[in-house]
């Protein structure tokens, strides 16, 4: 394709503009009367010269080499890539939403202060939590935040717990917030049936322990049946229990985390409640707090007074602000018109659709890839490429090939405690035909990799870039272009 030649990527030419302006009729300023010098460029900044139509062309071209939920399935496990609801964009586009200033008087945006106290009303209620936070800006964020109150909350008592349990089947995130949180992190194994081992749990449970932090159902899409146990074992302690909450596509309308004994969850607002994502933000990750951590909540606090809305900072004991202005609005006004648009009734029904959607494509799927917890699982499953890799066929292969049929690949290699795993999350949003298409195409795989395992390992065939080198990409990232160095790839074969 003409537009990936290397030539036609560069289209600045000295002097092209995309914009005409009249003659500026005002003196021109002196920068150096305005900023101090050291702050000056000694020379232009080096910006690509391009029309408008070209720079058009340039951002559309790019991104349509991406693959987003509106191309096609994205089975992407611990993602929940489903349907981002157009009626959400048409709201967070109103011009009260998205012409307003956070440096506003309250009094003039008392519509934005409503939908931001509802929204933390409702989503209270999803948790079974006491109250709510809208600053965190994502998922990760809002597990430090969490992580934060639960330290503000031991050392108020005068404690200072220094670790922090999380089991095996952890998402990454877990460790990487308690660690920047300060604490250390002790990995409860899980047991045969991929759930917390509670004999193990016990030995590590102690005076010292901070918080558990735990999601469920679990990362293997399973529930943990005895976690009204588990969350005593640590209370008894004197530790509190936090959740991640980023996929809670399994327990909406069903159970909270509340209900099973947390005191503090985040959730991913970008994930379960439908805010567009996966290319790199931005994010909504509110943090949900039972009544013993309301004291350290951040601040400013958006609340009701009467029926006027106002920002609160007036807690001494909070952790203070942790993101500039109120969180990520324009995410925050898409998840609460999919919350009211679903209802409480719609949003029991998510659930109920993602659980049966993903035991559905994992019994489709049972008789090809080994299964290494074979139980009914809820909104997500894994599958194991271990037999294939007998066969000499890697899960990463197998990912590769399914881009030749256009599908994003599943999460792949997470959990860690899966053999090479495949981790698979449908959504409720998908067609029973969706499902059927991608089942298909996975068994059909399976049999390449038994009859024609060449044409597994070489795919991609079908896209515009085969296999990348992972690691070059992740120790020397280009990610600015650079015209001579591209010629220089051009030069040396990197780049055809
Ligand atoms: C995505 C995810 C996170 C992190 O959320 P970010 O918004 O990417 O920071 C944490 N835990 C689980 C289980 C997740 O799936």
């Amino acid at each position: 394709m003409a537009e990936y030649n290397h030539l036609i990527f560069e289209v600045s030419r000295p002097g092209r503009v995309g914009y005409s302006l009249p003659k500026s009729d005002v003196e021109s300023v002196n920068l150096e009367d305005k900023f101090p010098k050291h702050l000056i460029r000694d020379e232009a900044a080096g910006l690509p010269e391009v029309a408008e139509l070209d720079l058009v062309r340039h951002y559309t071209a790019l991104s349509n080499k991406n693959h987003g939920i509106d191309n096609g399935f994205y089975p992407l496990g611990s993602c929940t890539m489903k349907y981002n609801p157009k009626v959400n964009e048409v709201v967070a586009r109103l011009a009260g939403f998205s012409r307003i200033h956070p440096y506003q008087p309250t009094e003039t945006v008392q519509g934005a202060l409503e939908l931001m106290y509802n929204l933390q009303e409702e989503l209270a209620v999803i948790t079974g939590m006491d109250a709510v936070t809208l600053q965190p800006s994502a998922g990760a964020q809002g597990e430090w935040t969490g992580l934060m109150m639960v330290r503000a909350y031991h050392e108020q008592k005068g404690e200072t717990r220094k670790k922090v349990l999380v089991p095996d089947s952890a998402h990454g995130t877990n460790p990487a917030s308690a660690s920047v949180a300060g604490y250390k992190t002790v990995t409860i194994p899980s047991n045969e049936n991929g759930l917390v081992d509670l004999e193990e749990l016990k030995k590590h449970v102690d005076k010292d322990t901070a918080a558990l932090m735990l999601t469920n159902p679990n990362t293997l899409g399973l529930f943990e049946k005895e976690i009204t146990e588990i969350a005593a074992v640590v209370h008894e302690a004197g530790g509190l229990l936090y959740y991640d909450g980023a996929n809670s596509n399994a327990i909406l309308g069903k159970t909270t985390p509340g209900d099973m004994g947390f005191d503090v969850v985040h959730l991913n607002l970008h994930k379960t409640f439908t805010g567009p994502h996966g290319g790199g933000g931005p994010g909504s990750g509110p943090v949900g707090v039972k009544e013993v951590l309301l004291p350290y909540l951040p601040v400013p606090r958006v609340e009701k007074d009467g029926d006027k809305f106002l920002l609160n900072s007036n807690y001494p004991l909070s952790i203070g602000r942790v993101k500039g202005y109120y969180g990520n609005f324009g995410i925050n006004v898409r998840a609460y018109s999919y919350i009211r648009t679903m209802g409480p009734v719609g949003l029991r029904e998510v659930s109920e659709g993602a659980v049966l959607h993903a035991n559905y494509l994992r019994k489709r799927l049972d008789p090809y890839f080994e299964s290494p917890y074979p139980q009914i699982c809820k909104h997500e499953f894994v599958l194991s490429g271990s037999r294939q890799k007998k066969l000499g066929v890697r899960t990463l292969d197998m990912a590769k090939r399914l881009l030749d049929f256009g599908y994003h690949p599943p999460t792949i290699y997470f959990p860690l405690n899966v053999e090479e795993c495949l981790m698979i999350e449908p959504t409720e949003t998908e067609s029973k035909e969706t499902m059927d298409a991608f089942a298909d195409v996975m068994i059909q795989i399976a049999k390449e990799v038994e009859e024609n395992p060449g044409v597994v390992l070489d795919a991609p065939h079908t896209t515009i870039i085969g296999r990348l080198d992972e690691v070059q990409a992740a120790r020397q990232p280009i990610v600015r272009y650079i015209k001579e160095k591209e010629e220089e790839q051009v030069k040396d074969g990197v780049k055809a």
